[in-house]
């Protein structure tokens, strides 16, 4: 039973820029896309957008080609399976959408890691053309939420996370992010929590302007050599505190918390 979960934002985060720039540009449509940007929200833009890439005869497999070769740093796939291989329970929030996320990560042979995707849906419609909505159907109601886009409050996300997992288990968050969209969730974790923003990037810039309304340690990272040594630091010191709790609650289950130590890579020297 893991007692950390970790949540990823996913563009500028897992992958490292903007997987819906990525493609808008990779296949020629920035222009069209810069043109269209002030007249609608995002998520709305990109369904239509798909449309125009259909109509202008790019397929689904083109934009597949696209996708499968977008750049990630050699140090975050390691980062992702060593997390897992401790234990952790990987998901995954994102403002873009499940067509890209999942097309990228079983490229990558990392989809079975992560034990949810949370992010707006995305499918191949009858006529072969991606279609994209928005997560929270706001034509029904809104979120309610004024730091966040009108599809996706990734807040409320985290806070129905929380609200799944029960107290008894006490679970600690690790949050890594880098939009101003991770803002919002990084709001909402508790003192147990870590938050972990991207340096120099909006949700980095959000919360020096008043460090003291996240409760969660901050720690921060640049790029993902450095994603990968804070992350584990960190997995490694929660395992520290929570076996220091076991043990001496139970002095028997010693051997199996330092057997279960021994087994993993890049941990710090386990208590005598
Ligand atoms: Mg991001
Ligand atoms: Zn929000």
């Amino acid at each position: 039973m893991s007692e950390i979960v970790v949540v990823f934002d996913f563009d500028k985060t897992i992958v490292d820029c903007d997987s819906d720039n990525w493609v808008i540009d990779e296949l020629g449509f920035t222009d069209l896309f810069n043109q269209l940007l002030p007249t609608m929200p995002w998520n709305s833009l990109m369904d239509k957008m798909m449309m125009e890439l259909h109509s202008n005869g790019k397929t689904i497999e083109d934009v597949e080609e696209v996708l499968h070769r977008i750049p990630i740093h050699p140090r975050v796939i390691p980062a992702i399976k060593a997390a897992h291989a401790l234990g952790c329970e990987l998901r995954i929030v994102s403002d873009a959408n499940m067509f890209f996320i999942e097309s990228i990560l079983k490229h990558l042979g990392i989809r079975e890691y992560f034990s949810e995707i949370n992010t707006n849906p995305g499918y191949v419609n009858e006529e072969g053309r991606l279609r994209i909505l928005p997560y929270h159907d706001f034509n029904k109601a809104s979120h309610g939420c004024s730091l966040c886009p009108p599809n996706m409050c990734k807040g409320l996300i985290i806070e129905r996370i929380q609200k799944s997992i029960s107290e008894e288990e006490k679970k600690r968050f690790i949050y890594l992010g880098d939009g101003s969209g991770d803002y919002c969730p990084s709001l909402r974790l508790k003192e147990k929590d870590f938050m972990m923003p991207r340096k120099n990037f909006p949700v980095w810039d959000l919360i020096c302007k008043d460090p003291l309304l996240v409760k969660a340690e901050i720690h921060g990272w640049s790029d993902g050599e450095e994603l990968e040594q804070v992350l584990l630091q960190l997995i490694n010191k929660i395992s520290m505190e929570e076996n220091a709790l076991f043990i001496s609650s139970d002095c028997k289950l010693q051997t199996l918390s330092v057997s279960a130590h021994e087994a993993l890579p890049k941990v710090l020297p386990v208590r005598p």
